[in-house]
């Protein structure tokens, strides 16, 4: 059955995938490694995340572009707009523009302290690239909803004004309950979103770091991933095979629910997502039967 659910799905799959600059020499080598061995997959893009301090910034603007004149592939930086002008904004959308980029990941970014009321919010980003240019934006959101927001249903809210100021997609948060994709996707088409909702997967092999993430960001950890991982602390193969395994399980049910558009958070390796990609019926064009 899964053979033949796989082969059914040859073809309409759009991947992209998500990168963040790499602070030493080894992982700078391990980053294009895996932009070269991805980019035979066709992404529709593959994005670059933006750190809140500013010297990552120039360092996101340097990957996208050299993912662009290399690959050939769409690149699209991340941006946030909660530690910058309106100005500074306006110059890094048209500076972009002029070097051929035409995608963006538009972000609020995380507030620098929980006190401080932001200036701005992503959906006051959409709107200042969309007066700078027509970019393709893609926006976040949040299955088991943003940790700031006052209900669910003002996220939701959130994320239809995002929308209807231009964003193209959103890209939501990594989860690994599949039901509480599936049921934010329905909230969403019953809120007139009529975007894709595409699904951001995070394959782990680092459970502990990936547990972490989860905590800050609102995001559930089933009891049973809890079990797969246990007593594998000190066995990175092992758990690199039951990450792959959780995240196979996941894009399948995924892909049977109607899924078409798929993000992977790569954490700059390649061997999962492509792992993935091609149980998926992504794969490069000279092998595809
Ligand atoms: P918004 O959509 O602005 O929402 C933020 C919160 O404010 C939500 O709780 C929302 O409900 C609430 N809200 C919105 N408008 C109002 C209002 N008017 N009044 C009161 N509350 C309001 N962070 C980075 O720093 N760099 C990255 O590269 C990066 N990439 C990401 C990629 C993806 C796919 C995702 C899902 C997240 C990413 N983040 C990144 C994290 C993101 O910056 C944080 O989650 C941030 O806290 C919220 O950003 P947002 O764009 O969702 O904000």
């Amino acid at each position: 059955a899964l053979n033949q659910n796989i082969a059914d799905l040859d073809g309409d799959i759009n991947v992209s995938f998500e990168f963040f600059p790499p602070s030493t020499p080894t992982m700078e080598e391990t980053l294009w490694n895996s932009v070269h061995r991805l980019k035979a997959l066709k992404p529709k893009f593959m994005s670059v995340t933006y750190g809140a301090n500013s010297g990552e910034r120039d360092r996101t603007h340097d990957i996208v572009k050299s993912i662009h004149d290399q690959t050939g592939i769409a690149a699209a930086p991340h941006l946030t707009c909660i530690d910058a002008t309106e100005d500074e904004l306006r110059h890094i959308a048209r500076d972009y523009w002029q070097n051929g980029i035409r995608d963006i990941v538009a972000l609020r970014g995380d507030l620098p302290s929980p006190e401080k009321k932001p200036d701005m919010y992503a959906v006051d980003l959409v709107r200042l690239l969309k007066e700078e240019h027509d970019f393709d934006i893609s926006v976040a959101a949040y299955p088991e909803v943003h940790p700031e927001a006052k209900s669910a249903q003002a996220d939701l809210i959130n994320l239809k004004r995002k929308v209807d100021a231009g964003a193209s997609r959103a890209i939501t948060q990594f989860f690994f309950d599949v039901e509480s994709y599936l049921r934010f996707r329905d909230r969403c088409v019953a809120a007139g979103i009529d975007v894709e909702i595409v699904p951001g997967i995070l394959p782990v092999s680092n459970f502990k770091q990936a547990s972490r993430f989860a905590k800050m960001t609102n995001v559930r950890v089933p009891q049973w991933m809890h079990k797969q991982y246990q007593g594998l602390e000190d066995d990175p193969v092992t758990r690199q095979m039951v990450g792959a395994s959780i995240a196979l399980d996941m894009v399948r049910v995924l892909s049977r629910e109607g899924v078409k558009d798929f993000h992977f958070y790569t954490l700059n390796r390649a061997e999962l997502t492509y792992a993935l990609c091609h149980t998926l019926g992504v794969r490069p064009l000279a092998v595809t039967p």
